[in-house]
């Protein structure tokens, strides 16, 4: 069984040892002056939630925002499959940042369900931010682009990404001067103009989470993940798509750490590919990850990797559950 460290919030602290300290005192007047600042001015603090087409760099650039990598990103499509949640704290603000699943016409289950957890994103967000390809010239609006039935809620920053692929002088086909933001969330260009607009548009708050906190998600769902962006990374054609990853024991007393997960395919031909000539690939599979998961966690792992059929998963809606993607509801298509 899960033992509690894994349902508790990922947080700075707990995940990432001192890589990442957080420093709450300050000396002196400082200090003092710090106090006076921050009692005169109500924090701002809210929901920003990432949304756009597959592969715009949605995952990239909430990475990039938290300072760690927290969501899988690949140059192949629809590799986010849920809610990522990241959290960004500054002195005055503080943002939960939902990265989403790529809005696309779904074909199967699965992918209605990663539809509909981009619009209950859009539904939740104090902010939206409207992210696409630069490099694809001026983007639909949102509403045409996730076939929305109104506008959403919440205030749009319409962003168009990978500015670093894009000359200086094609930047007006985009529709540059025209209230949209450029950035590269890959270089971090434009990356801190973004956020201070975000600031500005959050509600007056008190903070949501702990300063502390970077997630929500348990470390076993980022653990399962760098498994999935492994097997992206590795494989071709159809087989990572029909790849879903749980960690099914999580052992921290343990020395190293170990981590039992399953590799569940649709098919037996996708175990075999998985697999590999006489284990070559799921070898090769494991020793990345396991690298990947020891960098987040900041611990030696032992990583037991195993591959099950679990057919047709994709489109089993108990299938789905199981591994915690959650279907269309009402008002979501
Ligand atoms: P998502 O599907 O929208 O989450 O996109 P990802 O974050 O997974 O990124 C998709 C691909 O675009 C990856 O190969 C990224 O490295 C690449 N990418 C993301 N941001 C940028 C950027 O600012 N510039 C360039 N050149 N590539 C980017
Ligand atoms: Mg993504």
């Amino acid at each position: 069984m899960y033992t509690t460290t894994l349902l508790m919030p990922l947080t700075r602290s707990v995940a990432f040892g001192s890589s990442r300290p957080f420093s709450c005192g300050l000396p002196g007047t400082a200090a003092s002056q710090a106090l006076t600042r921050l009692a005169s001015k109500m924090p701002r603090a809210g929901i920003v939630t990432v949304v756009g087409k597959p592969n715009v760099g949605k995952s990239t650039l909430l990475n990039r925002i938290v300072g760690q990598k927290l969501s899988i990103t690949s140059p192949k499509p629809q590799s986010t499959r849920d809610r990522v949640v990241g959290i960004y704290t500054s002195d005055d603000s503080q943002m939960v940042i939902l990265d989403t699943p790529g809005l696309l016409n779904p074909g199967y289950l699965l992918q209605q369900a990663m539809r509909s957890t981009a619009l209950r994103a859009l539904d939740e967000a104090d902010v939206i931010v409207y992210l696409a390809d630069a490099t694809e010239g001026k983007p639909p609006s949102l509403v045409e682009a996730a076939e929305l039935a109104s506008p959403p809620k919440a205030p749009v920053i319409t962003v168009l990404n990978k500015s670093d692929a894009v000359p200086a002088s094609r930047r007006d086909e985009a529709g540059a001067g025209e209230d949209v933001m450029y950035i590269s969330a890959l270089t971090g260009d434009g990356v801190p103009d973004l956020m201070a607009r975000i600031a500005q548009q959050l509600p007056e708050s008190p903070f949501l989470y702990p300063v502390d906190d970077i997630s929500t998600q348990p470390v076993r769902f980022f653990v399962a993940e760098l498994v999935r962006e492994t097997v992206l990374e590795q494989l071709h054609d159809e087989v990572p798509y029909a790849v879903a990853v749980q960690v099914e024991e999580y052992r921290e007393e343990r020395s190293p750490l170990y981590i039992r997960a399953v590799i569940y395919v649709e098919r037996d031909s996708q175990k075999a590919i998985i697999i590999g000539s006489k284990g070559a690939q799921i070898k090769s599979i494991g020793e990345t990850a396991r690298k990947k998961i020891e960098a987040f966690i900041g611990t030696k792992v032992y990583l037991d990797l195993w591959v099950k059929v679990l057919a047709n998963w994709r489109k089993n809606p108990g299938s789905l559950s199981r591994f915690g993607y959650q279907l269309a509801t009402g008002k979501s298509k």
